[in-house]
């Protein structure tokens, strides 16, 4: 109990640093009005576990855009829509079923829907439902995830247009369906922006995910000023295989992944490996943070900057990664900063010290130079500027001179002690070189898995 009110305790003094914080940011990437609705929404939040339908406790993004105003044209039509239902195979596909008649034959009926993601232009995707035409039709149109897949509490918007032999047409009304994972029976943790899906029946466990969550957000708000661009919604997999078993393609999942555009994170976390879950957990949370600031079509974030600042927002640097630079260090031997703007080795120990360089390399910006400036640098990724150009426009210095300066403060490394977390894609590695496993693409994964959900769904 007296645990339970500490972290109530903790998740304030959270919830309310970012807020003062940002009043004193004179650089914001995120909508300031989404920044007061955010206040308001903490002061609301939710301080216990609930088991309320889904339907009551959806946070979609709220853009006006997406919710369109489909105006219905039955009445005079003739053709009467007798059912219009959605069946949701998790995670294979979605049915759209549709049952409708009228005085002549229905010759077409085509399926609009829309994806609630963050998206560079309003998307409206159509299918066909294919039937013969007939004064009363039973037909269905099927969205095999196969092809383009969603992740698991996906929103999706969907209506028919339905059209007879005489050139009547009818447009349903715009219904709302999620692309829920219902295997398992969901409970739900709601604290700010962040709401934890968890089926694992363990209170304190779903507290300790949730209060990492709210600790990686607070420092990235804290020291960067990065917001959610959306409300984030995490499905907590009671394990690995768990997840696996939500994925169509599983094995080229590893133990998380983020979904940025869709805000959502799905992740496999048992209770007994609940350290690991709570970094990895601030780790993917990062990403999907500071891909949705500076989500744009010009460009991409280089890997040392993307990693670094969710190895950043894990708090001190593991002792095992800080022991692979030294060593580096060293021999002389150290990745060049400009090899980091690609993604990583999969060669382990290049790997290792990728991400440690990576940390140190974020850890020198926010140190000399601050939270505004690296927001900045952020800002002009986003609007297509080179990576020279953004590090010379924001710092006065490019790649190559980061590199020169960031190599001074290396000189005299200290090691230093940490809470023991491991990179979820290094979890991969780690267990590879345990059973002698081919270790081909390991690495690569979360790449892979960004790319992935950045891929267009329609
Ligand atoms: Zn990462």
């Amino acid at each position: 109990m007296i645990k339970r009110v500490l972290l109530v305790i903790l998740t304030l003094l959270l919830l309310l640093a970012p807020s003062h914080i940002n009043a004193q940011s004179d650089i914001s990437i995120s909508n300031p009005a989404c920044h007061s609705e955010r206040s308001e929404e903490s002061h609301s939040a939710q301080d216990k576990l609930s088991e309320a339908p889904f339907a009551m406790l959806r946070t979609t993004s709220g853009d006006p855009s997406l919710w369109l105003r489909v105006t219905t044209e039955q009445a005079d039509s003739g053709i009467v829509v007798l059912n219009s239902s959605v069946e949701v195979h998790f995670p294979v596909a979605l049915i759209f079923n549709l049952e409708a008649e009228s005085d002549v034959d229905i010759v077409s009926a085509r399926l609009h829907y829309q994806v609630d993601k963050m998206n560079y232009a309003q998307v409206i995707t159509e299918g066909w439902a294919d039937f013969a035409p007939a004064s009363r039709i039973e037909t269905s149109w099927v969205w095999d995830m196969r092809k383009s897949s969603l992740p698991p509490g996906a929103a999706v918007v969907y209506w028919w247009t339905i059209k007879d032999a005489i050139g009547n047409e009818v447009e349903t009304s715009p219904s709302v369906i999620y692309f829920d994972d219902n295997r398992y029976h969901w409970r739900n943790l709601t604290e700010g922006d962040i709401t934890l899906f968890l089926y694992e029946e363990d209170d304190s466990f779903a507290w300790e995910l949730m209060m990492a969550c709210q600790q990686g957000l607070a420092r990235l708000t804290r020291d960067i000023g990065t917001y959610p661009e959306r409300p984030i919604q995490i499905y907590v997999y009671a394990s690995a295989g768990d997840l696996q078993g939500a994925m169509i393609f599983p094995q080229e999942w590893t133990g998380g992944v983020a979904f940025t555009e869709f805000g959502i994170i799905a992740i496999g976390i048992s209770p007994d490996k609940v350290d690991w879950g709570k970094a990895a957990l601030a780790h993917e949370l990062t990403h999907l943070v500071v891909h949705q600031a500076t989500f744009s079509p010009y460009g991409r974030l280089p890997t040392w900057l993307d990693e670094g600042l969710a190895m950043y927002s894990q708090g001190e640097l593991d002792p095992s990664f800080r022991a692979q630079l030294d060593k580096a260090i060293s021999e002389d031997r150290l990745i060049s900063v400009r090899s980091l703007c690609s993604p990583f080795s999969s060669q382990p120990e290049k790997a290792y010290l990728s991400y440690a360089e990576s940390y140190t390399l974020v850890e020198y910006l926010l140190d000399n130079y601050g939270g505004n400036k690296m927001l900045n640098l952020l800002t002009l990724f986003k609007q297509g500027n080179t990576y020279d150009e953004a590090l010379t426009k924001v710092y006065g210095f490019d790649v190559d001179g980061l590199d020169a300066l960031w190599r001074k403060t290396l000189k005299n490394p200290v090691v230093q002690a940490g809470a023991v977390w491991l990179h979820p894609a290094l979890i991969a590695v780690l267990s590879a070189l345990a059973t002698s496993l081919a270790l081909a693409g390991a690495l690569a994964l979360e790449e892979w898995t960004w790319h992935r959900s950045c891929s267009k769904l329609s």
